[in-house]
């Protein structure tokens, strides 16, 4: 894959265990940015309320691996349980083209698949203070079987080390209080924007 240099807005990657609150995080810096938060694509099936379109793109196995075939995500991978989870490639594009910073909520082969194509990517690892604030957080949304929380739980320890190892983030970010967390996040975007401006001469 090229190097995408050509591209004007800010790409932001935002990673984290599950029950960090990256979701809340996301929405907070797409208010404060105006920035486009990207609508995944999916073969895991609907939770109640989620909403095609605005949640994800809820796809059929054979559709998601036609779209790998022919270049339309900006990357993917398997997460949980073995199901698909993609960026589609087109949307990001045009909205960095334009200059919007652009928010990816993806994991860390996703990230780092990502981190290659546009190296100056911002890319965020989210962690929470415990691990006890983590599993309360995971058990207060109840949107999930136990069996289902118990995998996403027992994923997080190692996922935090791979975080650190795999060498594709730039920041580690620890969400103790919300409205600091965002400002700090908000800083690091803004700080990024303003020196890819000046690399790019514009
Ligand atoms: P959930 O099933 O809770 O909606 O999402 C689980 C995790 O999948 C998210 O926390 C995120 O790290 C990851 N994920 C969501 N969308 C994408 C995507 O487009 N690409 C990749 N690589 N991971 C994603």
């Amino acid at each position: 894959m090229v190097a995408d240099r050509t591209a004007q807005g800010v790409l932001v990657c935002l990673s984290g265990p599950s029950g960090v609150g990256k979701s809340t995080v996301c929405q907070r810096l797409v208010r404060r940015l105006d920035a486009m938060l990207s609508v995944s694509a999916t073969t895991r099936p609907p939770r109640p309320g989620e909403v095609n379109g605005r949640d994800y793109w809820f796809l059929e196995r054979a559709d998601f691996e036609a779209r790998i075939a022919e270049g339309r995500l900006l990357e993917y991978a398997q997460v949980y349980a073995g199901q698909y989870y993609g960026t589609p490639a087109e949307p990001v594009a045009e909205a960095l083209a334009a200059g919007r910073t652009v928010i990816l909520e993806i994991d860390i082969a996703g990230t780092l698949q990502v981190a290659r194509r546009y190296p100056d990517a911002v890319t965020l690892y989210l962690l929470a203070p415990t691990a006890g604030d983590q599993q309360q957080r995971l058990v207060g949304r109840k949107q999930d079987t136990a069996e289902a929380m118990a995998e996403r739980l027992a994923k997080a320890d190692g996922e935090i080390r791979k975080a650190k190892e795999c060498g594709a983030y730039k920041h580690f970010v620890v969400n103790a209080d919300l409205d600091d967390t965002i400002d700090r996040l908000v800083a690091i975007i803004r700080a990024a924007a303003s020196e890819h401006k000046e690399n790019s001469g514009v």
